[in-house]
């Protein structure tokens, strides 16, 4: 089975957007407040993103090792450093995060099986990398405080306080793909875009009632799958004329849970946000305690040690035009309690889950577990479970994609 890793670093470094054969006022215009003398800060934030088979130790490949790497080729070379000097790929083209995101996955392609390379500037915005050519993501995040009410034709009986008007801080994520400037290293005007989504979504939505202010949302249910769909609708043909294309409209309702919409008509994506702590300890069992250490360093110790596991669930269906759901959200929590928290939060995975008393419980390992027990429950609620992730610390994440 194919799981992808994802590794997390960062540093904090410099750069200067200014072109030399741009006026002042021309690089101003272009660049506001970046193309300063003599530069600003940011303290990058990257996530690496690798692609493999789950091998008989558990792992798709040894963390430690994707550790150094990370180091020797990028962050050690890039930590206080001044972007536009240290690499020569910031010459013809400026430092910005979508380019810096493109020159670090050609610098780490030839060592490590990448998917993706994702780079925040700061938590507002960030840059998505896969190695198309020039093709790269660019995300923004924004919010708006918002009430609504699960109305109108939901029955009090079942969706309960859900059907009162009530409040949310909206967080919203917008990412648009076009091609990175040959010059600039941009896909977009950052501030045309931040622009845009301010003036079509964030002053209307802002401290209103969704179901009595927004004339959409008169008829049609005000779930999170429902609003980041219109969302998506009111920002599709502002955002062409910016010369990009919109690909994602992420809505969070809270930490616990967001949907996606991509534009595909209907099709929507729910995500859940659930957590569980437990112990566990990475020893293969036909294997010696040294042959083990060398494996798997400080996780082999014989008496384990433990995580908060965070888990995300990505459910994907087609809206539903009456709920204006994807799936029946208690009923979906039901099921991940039923089958993952309530039996592996407060346990020694190890020794109290059978599976895993010969399957290393490796977050990979668990993910998979996680993907292969929830896939059928979750298809009898009459959706798809699409995507496993499992955050095992701040630095360490796993996801499945699950294939028919
Ligand atoms: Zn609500
Ligand atoms: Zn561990």
């Amino acid at each position: 089975m194919q799981c992808i890793v994802n590794r997390r670093d960062q540093f904090s470094a410099i750069s200067r957007y200014w072109l030399p054969e741009l006026s002042e006022i021309e690089n101003l215009q272009k660049f506001g407040a970046y193309s300063k003398f003599p530069g600003h800060g940011h303290n990058y934030v990257l996530f690496i993103s690798m692609l493999g088979e789950i091998d008989e130790y558990g792992m798709v490949l040894n963390l430690s090792d994707v550790k150094h790497v990370i180091k020797r080729e990028i962050t050690g070379q890039l930590d206080f450093s001044y972007l536009n000097d240290v690499w020569t790929e910031f010459q013809p083209t400026l430092p910005s995060t979508e380019n810096i995101a493109r020159v670090i996955w050609q610098r780490l392609a030839p060592h490590l099986p990448l998917v993706r390379v994702q780079l925040f500037e700061n938590p507002q915005l960030w840059a998505d990398y896969r190695g198309e050519g020039k093709q790269a993501d660019l995300t923004i995040r924004t919010h708006f405080s918002a009430a609504h009410r699960l109305a109108p034709n939901l029955s009090a009986e079942k969706y309960g306080k859900y059907t009162n008007t009530h409040g949310h801080n909206y967080h919203l994520e917008v990412t648009v793909e076009g091609e990175i400037d040959s010059r600039t290293g941009m896909v977009v005007n950052v501030a045309a875009l931040n622009q845009v989504v301010e003036d079509y979504v964030v002053k209307i939505f802002d401290h209103s009632c969704l179901n009595d202010d927004i004339p959409y949302f008169a008829d049609i249910v005000p779930t999170t799958e429902n609003i980041a769909r219109y969302i998506s609708n009111l920002l599709e043909s502002p955002i062409d004329e910016l010369g990009v294309k919109l690909s994602n409209v992420k809505l969070f309702e809270s930490h616990q849970l967001w949907a996606d919409y991509t534009g595909n008509d209907m099709q929507g994506y729910l995500n859940i946000s659930t957590h569980f702590s437990s112990a566990h300890r990475l020893a293969h069992p036909d294997l010696s305690l040294p042959e083990n250490t060398e494996i798997y360093g400080k996780c082999a110790r014989i008496n384990g040690h433990g995580h908060n596991y965070q888990l995300e669930l990505t459910v994907k269906g087609e809206i539903d035009p009456s709920t204006g759901m994807v799936i029946d959200l208690g009923a979906l929590n039901q099921v991940i309690t039923d089958y993952i928290v309530e039996p592996f939060d407060y346990t020694f995975l190890n020794k109290d889950i059978p599976f895993f008393a010969k399957v290393v419980p490796t977050a990979e390992n668990i993910a998979l577990y996680i993907s292969n027990t929830l896939r059928s429950p979750i298809q009898e609620l009459g959706a798809k479970l699409y995507k496993v992730k499992l955050v095992e610390s701040p630095n360490n994440a796993c996801e499945i994609y699950i294939t028919d």
